[in-house]
């Protein structure tokens, strides 16, 4: 694994050398940074961002703009991140800074030791709960790097993660703010949520800065991008909690009805309902293509829970989504669904797709009959790893 690589900033006389930095007191290890680049490029222009300090959106940066940072504490609320590429260009990626470290990580009460803190949480977060999901639904995170830029901007403590393209903060203002992409942000949500990590609260009418859409990735026509069909991600896992067993009741998707926290039985997940628009309030009396009504959806859930208590509740959220809102699109589009009968509350049987018969649709041997939580549960968690759900 390359313990070392170049940084090059265009228009710099020379590039600088970056080593791995070790948490203190911790041990884990992150992805190795692919082979093609251990060399990695910033562009002079469209590379620099810092999140505004009022409605958080990305705010271009030029390198002489950067340089600063750590010197003018009740301004430096926000880190800079860089959009760097490998030298080939095939790469491309995500680096998080702490400049002029030697001074911005000093004073445990200053707003760039807050930052410093949340990026390194961030990073052990990943290593500690998300490896299996990251390229999936979260970006891959390389590490923690240390590179000595003297005059400019001193030592510059970084973490590289995947770049995952553009925050919803900036992209909700745009042609791109559809029914299906707030949809596609709804379904990640809720994969992250069924992978048992809850992001730790929406609390701030901004903090969907956290989704990013690869608007920018291989293969995508205008209309994929208007249709929900670009990767989605979701980032910044510093104030994140594992181990969560989601409750939700319902999907993310447009309701009829202004929902309660105990009504949807996750609180992470009424925030998401509300901050993609999806539940009728008082300011907002057409939330969209609602499938049913949602009333019907909640007693649905809870019948079929009682009818089958054997079942996961991510097992009745899938079931309840293929029953229900079969027009939507799925969470796990690699996972099929069929019932015992035509009966409202007919058992459901929940599978893998097998790809590879002639229709493309025909389920596996082997799963049909009883379907067993635990298998279901391992189901999900492959799908994600084998086909990003957000894709
Ligand atoms: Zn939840």
């Amino acid at each position: 694994m390359a313990t070392a690589i170049r940084v090059r900033f265009q228009g710099f006389p020379s590039s600088y050398v970056a080593t791995r930095w070790q948490i203190p007191n911790y041990r884990r290890e992150f992805e190795a940074i692919p082979e093609n680049s251990s060399c990695v490029f910033i562009p002079r222009t469209g590379s620099i961002f810092r999140n505004s300090k009022g409605d958080k959106r990305p705010l271009e940066l030029s390198f002489d703009d950067t340089r600063k940072w750590g010197f003018s504490d009740p301004d430096d609320t926000e880190l800079i991140f860089a959009r760097a590429q490998s030298a080939d260009g095939s790469e491309l990626f995500c680096l998080r800074m702490v400049l002029n470290a030697q001074h911005s990580t000093t004073n445990t009460h200053s707003n760039t030791f807050r930052v410093f803190t949340k990026l390194v949480k961030d990073a052990k977060f990943h290593s500690t709960h998300l490896v299996e999901a990251e390229g999936s639904f979260v970006p891959i995170h390389y590490g923690m790097w240390i590179m000595d830029t003297g005059e400019w901007a001193g030592k510059v403590l970084f973490s590289i993660t995947q770049w995952c393209g553009i925050s919803w903060n900036a992209l909700s203002r745009t042609k791109m703010n559809t029914e299906v992409n707030r949809i596609l942000i709804g379904r990640t949500f809720e994969a992250l949520h069924d992978f048992g990590i809850d992001h730790g609260g929406l609390p701030s009418p901004y903090d969907l800065r956290h989704v990013l859409i690869d608007v920018h990735a291989p293969g995508l026509s205008r209309s994929d991008l208007l249709d929900g069909k670009a990767p989605c991600y979701i980032v910044d896992f510093s104030e994140a909690r594992a181990n969560h067993e989601c409750t939700r009741k319902l999907p993310i998707l447009p309701t009829d009805m202004f929902l309660r926290d105990a009504q949807v039985g996750c609180v992470e997940i009424t925030d998401a309902l509300r901050m993609l628009k999806f539940m009728r309030t008082v300011s907002n009396r057409t939330p969209g293509s609602v499938a049913i009504p949602t009333a019907k959806a909640l007693e649905w859930h809870a019948q079929y829970s009682r009818l089958y208590p054997d079942a996961q509740n991510v097992h009745v959220l899938v079931a309840q989504r293929a029953k229900l809102y079969h027009s939507m699109p799925p969470v796990y589009p690699d996972l099929y669904t069929s019932f015992e009968s035509d009966e409202l509350y007919a058992r459901a049987t929940i599978g893998p797709l097998n790809t590879n018969s002639d229709q493309g649709t025909q389920a596996e041997e082997g799963v049909d009959g009883s379907p067993a939580e635990s298998i279901l549960v391992n189901m999900v968690r492959v799908t994600r790893l084998d086909d990003p759900v957000a894709v």
